[in-house]
């Protein structure tokens, strides 16, 4: 017999009064995402390392009614994001949904990357996304009191943004390419440590070019890099923030609650040609 609850359907795409604590909300994909949170009635905790920039986005957001706070923290310091965690429990009682779109790269030639450098991309890219995940992943498993086998994505929502790059090497890109992929395969190893005893879907999303400070001039329709991708970029156009938006609700609703581990294409099409 072929069921489908009418008020699932309805609210499938609700975050309404959930916690979400979003990483990297200074950046181009944390801000949008921090928004559309916002946007769709939960509180939301913007974390970066920078506070003065997290304050200012915090009075924008406020000017458009999003219930919001901010705490700074580095995310590969494990003691700044136990602090972190507190901060947002003591503030909003919880953790829902976990965005982390933090991230860095310094494209450098491996003949001439220091091991320095290396690691530092790592760090930015793969350790701190561990560490987050770890530590939120703990306060999720707390907040079921201890109930196991719960409904998928009852215990929680967590959202990665790793990149393309996780699938495909680049010249230049030891560091970047390696960390994402690492990354990719991190959640998918969580996937089989939480979901289905924990309830906690945990997805990567997977970018190509989206605008950013940092991308602006891959938007320049002259430039080599852009005429590059329309090679290959069978949507026609390079992404804009308000794309990734869609996903990231999707992954952070009951809507994807059977998706889990997954490394979720968002390249319009990069990889298909
Ligand atoms: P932005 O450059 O706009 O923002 C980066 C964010 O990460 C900022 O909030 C910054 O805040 C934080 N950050 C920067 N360096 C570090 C570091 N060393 N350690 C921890 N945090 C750091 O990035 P986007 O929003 O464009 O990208 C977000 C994520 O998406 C990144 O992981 C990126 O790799 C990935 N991505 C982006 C694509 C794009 O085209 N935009 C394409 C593919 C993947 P603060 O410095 O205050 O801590």
């Amino acid at each position: 017999m072929v069921s489908l609850d009418k008020n699932f359907v309805e609210t499938m795409y609700s975050v309404e009064g959930k916690v979400a604590l979003v990483t990297g909300a200074t950046g181009a994909l944390g801000k949008v995402a921090a928004k559309a949170y916002g946007y769709l009635g939960a509180k939301v905790m913007l974390t970066g390392r920078n506070s003065a920039k997290l304050q200012e986005l915090v009075d924008e957001f406020k000017a458009e009614g999003i219930e919001c706070d901010h705490f700074a923290a580095d995310p590969a310091k494990v003691e700044d994001v136990e602090a972190l965690i507190k901060a947002t429990v003591e503030k909003y009682g919880r953790i829902d949904i976990l965005a982390i779109a933090h991230g860095f790269n310094k494209p450098q030639n491996i003949l001439e990357q220091s091991v320095e450098d290396w690691q530092y991309i790592m760090d930015a890219d793969c350790k701190s996304v561990y560490i987050v995940l770890k530590y939120v992943a703990q306060q999720m498993v707390a907040q079921l009191d201890g109930a196991e086998n719960v409904p998928s994505g009852s215990g929680g929502k967590i959202v990665v943004v790793t990149s393309q790059r996780s699938k495909r090497g680049m010249a230049g890109y030891t560091g970047y390419c390696t960390s994402k992929g690492g990354a990719d395969m991190m959640i998918a190893s969580m996937a089989c440590d939480l979901s289905a005893k924990y309830g906690i879907n945990v997805n990567a999303i997977c970018p190509t070019v989206f605008r950013s400070e940092l991308t602006e001039w891959m938007f320049d329709p002259e430039s080599a890099v852009y005429q590059n991708f329309m090679k290959r970029e069978p949507i026609g156009r390079l992404a804009e923030p308000s794309d990734f938006v869609g996903y990231v609700i999707f992954l952070s609703s009951h809507a994807s609650d059977f998706i889990t581990g997954a490394a979720c294409d968002c390249s319009g099409g990069y990889l298909v040609c």
